[in-house]
Formats: structure tokens, sequence, C-alpha cells
């Protein structure tokens, strides 16, 4: 006949046996506890190696890189800089415009092509057309930002050098490129813009534009990417 004490749980077999054991009873007592305590710790352990890595594989694989990549640059001890309107960061809720000297970004473009938008932007509006800088003036450090950014969405340097120039390279840090958007407008300045100099780039980027022509000239064929 199976022994009935065995069946039952851990707790009523050991308050059982435990008296009746004699001097073994601290041992026991010691055993006990550390079949209690030491499960909990391996449990909190495995939990926090789980957790970190179904963040690290969520990370990866979709681009809720934001809140989770920033937790996780937390928890590897990687420091996020933040940057600021100083280096050229915009708001990119369409709030800009060539007018918004204020803003580092539209105050350090090359002074000729921030002219040449603002004259673009009163013709545009005249036909409905508001022109918004996304982006004018970046600092070095902000430029390499935003390609380390790219280099980690695309996986490669080469293909993120197809959408982000390397520092040395960008116009945007000399002040001679502007991004306009959004569509409508990028589109206006594509077929109106070399009255004003201002000449679409890069077949990929129909936002860039630099002065590449005299006010009325021709626009030189535009570069299959940046990285061209
Ligand atoms: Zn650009």
């Amino acid at each position: 006949m199976p022994d009935r004490r065995r069946m039952s749980g851990v707790t009523e077999r050991e308050t059982l046996e435990c008296p009746s054991t004699g001097g073994k009873a601290d041992e026991r007592v010691g055993g006990l506890a550390g079949r209690r305590w030491w499960p909990w710790y391996w449990l909190v352990a495995a939990l926090c190696v789980t957790v970190v890595i179904v963040l690290m594989a969520w990370s990866m694989t979709t681009s809720v890189s934001g809140t989770v990549s920033s937790a996780l640059d937390e928890l590897t001890g990687r420091e996020e800089t933040a940057f600021t309107a100083e280096d050229g960061a915009l708001p990119d809720d369409l709030s800009v415009t060539a007018f918004d000297t204020h803003y580092p970004s539209i105050a350090r473009m090359d002074e000729e092509l921030l002219e040449a938008v603002q004259e673009a932007s009163r013709d545009a509006l005249e036909e409905g057309i508001v022109l918004h800088v996304t982006s004018g003036w970046r600092s070095e450090a902000y430029q390499q930002h935003l390609l380390d950014e790219a280099i980690r969405e695309h996986g490669s340097r080469e293909e993120a050098r197809e959408l982000v120039s390397t520092p040395e390279e960008s116009m945007h840090v000399t002040g001679e490129a502007v991004d306009i958007g959004p569509t409508d407008a990028a589109d206006w300045v594509i077929r109106r813009g070399a009255a004003y100099g201002l000449c679409q780039v890069y077949a990929n980027e129909m936002w860039h534009f630099e002065l590449l022509t005299e006010p009325g000239g021709e626009c030189p064929a535009r570069l299959p990417d940046a990285a061209d």
C-alpha cells in the first residue's frame, strides 16, 4: 500500500519527519532553507536573462527602437546623446520654415541658399504650397549620429550611406543643403527650384536640395544616391 505521507506535499512530510531525525534536525532545517531560497534566486536570475534576451530580439527584429533601444542602452550602459537645436536638430512635426531663423539649423545655413529657399517659399505660398524645412545645417556630431542610426536601422554601412552622408561629405554640415517637406512642397521645388538655383541632387531623395545652378539656369543630372 502506498505511503500516504510520501504522496502528500513536501512541507507536510518535512514537518512530520523532522522531529524524528533527532541530531540531524539542524541539517534538515538548512536543507529545507536551501530548497526554499535557492530556487527563488535562480528564478529571478532566469527571469532577468529572459527579459534581456526578449528585449534584444525584439529591438533587433522590429522597429520599436525608440523605447526599447533606449531601455537597452541603459541596460548595456551605452550613452544616448540627446541632440538639441544647437546641433541643428529640428522638430519633426513640419512646423519649421526658412523664416524660423531662431533655429540654428536655419540660421547657420549658407546665406545664399537660405535666401533662395526663402524666396521660393514666398512664391510657393502664393500657389498655396507651404515649404517646410525638415533639415538645414547640422553639426558634425549630429550628422555622425544620423549616420550611426541609419547603419543600425539598415544593417550595413553601404546601405546607410545611400541615404546619409558622412560628416566629412555632408553638405548639411557646411550649411549648403536643405531638406524640404512635405511631399507636395518637395515636388514644387523639384519642378520650380531651378528658377532660384535650387536643384534636387539625388534621385532617391526628393527632399534634398542644393544650389547647383544660377537662378533661372539648368540643374545638372541627378546622382542615383548619396553614396555616389
Ligand atoms: Zn538632405
